[in-house]
């Protein structure tokens, strides 16, 4: 554990406020405490941000924009670029950090930071292409177009599950756009948070380039529902439950912000009459039990065809029972802790009401003795329009649910308020078509024999209904960073008015 934090330069008890380079840390804050759901012990403290240090800092980042805008994209994506490097060289312990304090396997931890590298340098490409269109004018003599300008200050508020890639995903566009990121990461995992600003400041430092990315730490909410409410934070981009994300897109939107939402999934993968097991059984295990359970994009429904109801049933369950729970440092463990002991009651409380719906728990649920939050991935036989089927358990608890026809497992599919990723697994490629149709899945991610986790940053990342709407990462997302412009400029003698319009003097 030492050996982790001295690596990445984190100390007992670190300061919570980064101002860029220069940081602050008020003694009379409370502490956050980081604790290892694996072992329940204290890694470190981070001291949270007090309301004073929180006004300096917005001021000190509106004033880093009005620099920051005038650097061309270009050059700003080269700092992204010295970022990217700097987590190449950090990925081992950052990914080490990420494993200890929210419990995610190494691979998965490692895998995030890799997920920020390509963000890194997805963001630099794309900072020679913020693009604007030309249109052709109906008047003589006049050239249209449209241009794409920074917001000015990005706040991001991340969730536990994704310590670090979300705040790259956001951080590392909104840069390149010419804003400043000011960055509000869960207190259930606020070392992450301290330990990316120190490696990117770092690998800025001597840049001569105005600070860019600042980070708050709140041990409540009360400094992040100032953020929220906030006039001079341009865009609040929030990751977190539908429940959260649902008041603070109603009060960004109240003062005219923008907001920029990245909520819950109620994910599920449809196995088809013809669908290929092999690959099936191996991506429905990963996706549900990933993470323990515990990504927004997790598996929580599979909806079999009756005619392989059987077959799929055994085979998950024999899988379920070769999963290695433990040390999430150790490379042989595929699944780690849960974040904390009410994640635990959560998933045994969703146990409790499938067995009331007169469902079946086929395997797992249980807590395992010792220090720390493991408990064994559960799979219930149940009801799509079950109250417990119907609510994002962030857990790993999935629920097995038969159908007849496609339509059928379509519409049960869609019929959850979410819709984050979906996928169905299928040889029949009218099959394949239909759930891509616009007759098939309503979420924003809909794949083909891949299951509903682990999407690559190159496509749009997001979903629709109560997931909020947001697009983040790849494609053209980084029109969220960005205010569009349209200019229509005469260069002749006359002034022509548009539809034709007379309006002489
Ligand atoms: P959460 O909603 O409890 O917290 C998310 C963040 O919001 C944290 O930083 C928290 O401190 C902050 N917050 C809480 N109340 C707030 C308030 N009133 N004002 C301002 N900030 C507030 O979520 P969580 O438990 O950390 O994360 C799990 C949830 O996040 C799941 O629902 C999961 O599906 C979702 N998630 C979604 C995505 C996505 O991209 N769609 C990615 C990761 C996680």
């Amino acid at each position: 554990m030492n050996k982790i934090l001295d690596s990445l330069g984190l100390d007992a008890v670190n300061p919570g406020t980064w101002h860029g380079g220069e940081h602050s840390a008020d003694e009379s804050a409370e502490l956050i405490e980081s604790v290892n759901p694996a072992t329940d012990e204290i890694i470190a403290s981070v001291r949270s941000t007090t309301a004073t240090e929180y006004d300096a800092l917005v001021t000190a980042a509106r004033e880093s924009f009005l620099e920051w805008r005038r650097i061309p994209a270009p050059a700003r994506g080269n700092a992204v670029r010295l970022i990217g490097n700097a987590l190449r060289e950090n990925k081992d312990a950052l990914g080490s950090l990420v494993t200890l304090e929210m419990g995610k396997i190494k691979a998965e931890g490692d895998g995030e930071v890799q997920e920020m590298i390509d963000i890194a340098d997805f963001a630099v490409g794309q900072s020679r292409m913020l693009y604007g269109k030309t249109m052709h004018s109906e008047r003589p003599q006049h050239r249209m177009y449209e241009q794409w300008h920074p917001l000015g200050l990005v706040g991001t508020i991340t969730a536990f599950n994704f310590p670090v890639a979300v705040w790259a995903w956001n951080a590392c566009l909104a840069a390149i756009c010419g804003n400043i990121n000011i960055w509000k990461p869960s207190p259930k995992t606020p070392l992450c948070g301290v330990a990316v600003q120190k490696i990117v400041n770092k690998a800025l430092a001597g840049e001569g380039l105005p600070p860019v990315f600042f980070l708050f730490n709140d041990a409540g909410n009360q400094i992040a529902q100032k953020f929220v409410d906030d006039e001079r934070i341009n865009l609040i981009s929030f990751t977190g439950s539908c429940a959260v994300g649902k008041k603070i897109g109603e009060r960004v939107t109240a003062r005219m912000g923008k907001v920029l939402l990245e909520l819950g999934g109620n994910n599920a993968i449809i196995v088809d009459a013809a669908a290929n097991l092999d690959l099936a059984v191996p991506s429905i295990v990963f996706g549900s039990v990933g993470t323990a359970g515990q990504r927004c994009t997790t598996t929580r429904r599979v909806i079999v065809h009756q005619s392989r109801l059987e077959e799929l049933k055994s085979a998950l369950v024999k899988a379920y029972a070769q999963v290695r729970i433990g040390n999430p440092l150790d490379a042989k463990t595929l699944m780690g802790p849960l974040i904390d002991e009410s994640a635990i009651e959560r998933v045994q409380a969703a146990c409790a009401k499938v067995r009331e719906a007169g469902g079946e728990i086929l395997c797992g649920g249980e807590t395992i003795e010792g220090a720390g939050n493991f408990i064994s991935p559960a799979i219930a036989l149940a009801k799509n329009d079950w109250e417990i089927v119907q609510t994002e358990t962030f857990g790993p608890i999935l629920y097995l649910i038969p159908y007849n026809t496609l339509d059928e497992a379509i519409a049960m599919q869609n019929g959850v308020v979410q819709g984050l990723s979906s996928a169905i697994f299928t040889d029949n490629l009218q099959h394949a078509e239909y759930f891509l149709s616009n007759a098939g899945s309503d979420c924003g991610i809909a794949n083909v024999n891949i299951g509903t986790s682990g999407a690559e940053i190159g496509g749009a990342f997001g979903g629709e209904k109560e997931t909020g709407g947001g697009r983040e990462a790849g494609s053209d997302s980084w029109k969220a960073y960005m205010r569009r412009q349209t200019n229509t400029i005469n260069w002749g003698s006359d002034l022509p008015l548009a539809q034709g319009i007379s309006f002489d003097l």
